[in-house]
């Protein structure tokens, strides 16, 4: 059907389809959400504020390490295009946030479960 939209939940762990202009069930994003191309691994969840729709939300710390993996750069490199390329980039409200000093272990879902 032409009238829904793709995503890939990081809730369900799969690719649903939504209705248009619908928001997904699972976390609550909807298509206008912005996403950074290239860097899905370095999402980390969602993003709420009361009354605002939510956000994806990206790791700082993931997105340098997809640039230094991935591409090649060193650790300056990664740092000065991720500020000056995503970080620093606006796209409207829907902007991804990006997180930077995550001090909870267990947030990338390694920690055991004790
Ligand atoms: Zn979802």
């Amino acid at each position: 059907m032409s009238d829904m939209w793709k995503h890939y939940c990081l809730v369900e762990d799969e690719e649903i389809d939504v209705g248009e202009g619908e928001e997904c069930n699972w976390c609550g994003l909807d298509a206008e959400a912005m996403s950074i191309d290239g860097f899905k691994d370095a999402i980390i969840g969602y993003g709420e504020q009361y009354s605002k729709k939510t956000l994806l939300v990206y790791s700082y710390s993931k997105i340098c390490e997809i640039l230094r993996e991935r591409d090649g750069m060193s650790w300056e490199e990664a740092d000065e295009f991720a500020q000056f390329n995503i970080a620093n980039v606006w796209v409207g409200e829907r902007t991804p946030m990006i997180l930077y000093n995550e001090f909870w272990e267990g947030w990338n879902g390694n920690a055991s479960h004790n």
